[in-house]
């Protein structure tokens, strides 16, 4: 049976957006697929790719922008063809050993993980998968793909920018109200805030999220949630400092009181991700001489 036609989509030129589940809500994410004259290129595999059977058969390649469980789960269907991972992200698809790495969870977490990513996400490791850099092109057929370097969320975020179209995959600068997440050990709060100031400067007249928000035909919309989605940096600060604003916090502490998800989020990976998140504000507010550490490694505000 073939179900793919009636699965929400849109198309722009060469570029077919295939929505998942709730527009693509985590764990489910928003499936691009791009059909040059010669080849096509899916740009990740979202669990929604499971679904598409068929469009997954008709992929000559497939090009990750970056590397998450939610962003493999459809390459289980693609054996032995090219997967592409930019190199700073590439170890991450190429073994489990990569992965963990990447996200740098305690270990009883890590172990959990993969059991939960074998049944929810089909993982499956591909050693197979070849390194790309900054600005690598994928010729298609009158369509290309160019690799623009945009980390923070991971070291090897890529902005993938379908030309001449000007369709830009922006993955997982997804724009949704939850904000950026740079909780992984290779995630950087430094590099995101790069990665969103330099955004609006991409040739691009369309621009489509791995997740939630989906797809921007409208500059102005897209420079709205991309504020609203920036400013939540700002709005984490606060409340570090709000936490800090009673007396000194040891760093257990802090975690405990979460700045990133809401009490009743009870994921296995929750208390790595909100030390990396805390840690790199605490980083940023002491180099900005706002927050100071004491002999005991408390934090508070500086006098
Ligand atoms: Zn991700």
């Amino acid at each position: 049976m073939n179900s793919t036609a009636v699965m929400p989509h849109a198309v722009f030129g060469p570029v077919t957006v295939h929505f998942g589940d709730q527009t693509g809500k985590y764990p489910d994410g928003n499936q691009v697929v791009v059909r040059g004259r010669d080849t096509t290129a899916v740009f990740d595999t979202p669990q929604v790719a499971n679904r598409l059977g068929d469009v997954l058969a008709g992929a000559d390649l497939a090009i990750l922008g970056h590397v998450h469980e939610d962003h493999m789960a459809g390459l289980h269907l693609m054996p032995g063809k090219p997967v592409w991972a930019h190199e700073a992200d590439v170890d991450a698809a190429r073994s489990w050993q990569g992965l963990s790495r990447h996200y740098g969870y305690a270990q009883p977490v890590l172990d959990g993980l993969r059991e939960k990513f074998e049944r929810d996400f089909h993982y499956v490791p591909r050693p197979d998968a070849t390194a790309y850099a900054d600005g690598n092109v994928w010729e298609l057929g009158g369509v290309r793909v160019r690799a623009v370097h945009m980390p923070g969320h991971t070291a090897g975020h890529c902005v993938l920018l379908v030309e001449p179209a000007g369709i830009a995959f922006i993955g997982d600068i997804d724009l949704s109200g939850f904000g950026p997440y740079y909780g992984d050990a290779t995630s950087s709060l430094a590099d995101f805030r790069r990665t969103l100031a330099r955004l609006p400067l991409l040739p691009a007249a369309v621009w489509v999220t791995s997740h939630h928000k989906g797809v921007f035909t409208d500059r102005g919309a897209f420079l709205a949630a991309l504020q609203s989605f920036t400013v939540r940096l700002d709005e984490r600060e606060a409340s570090l400092l709000q936490m800090l604003a009673d007396g000194a916090l040891g760093l257990d502490e802090l975690v405990r009181r979460r700045l990133l998800y809401r009490p009743d989020v009870q994921a296995a990976w929750v208390d790595s991700a909100e030390r990396r998140t805390i840690t790199q504000h605490l980083d940023e507010l002491m180099a900005d001489g706002r927050v100071v550490r004491d002999g005991l490694a408390r934090y508070s505000l500086a006098a």
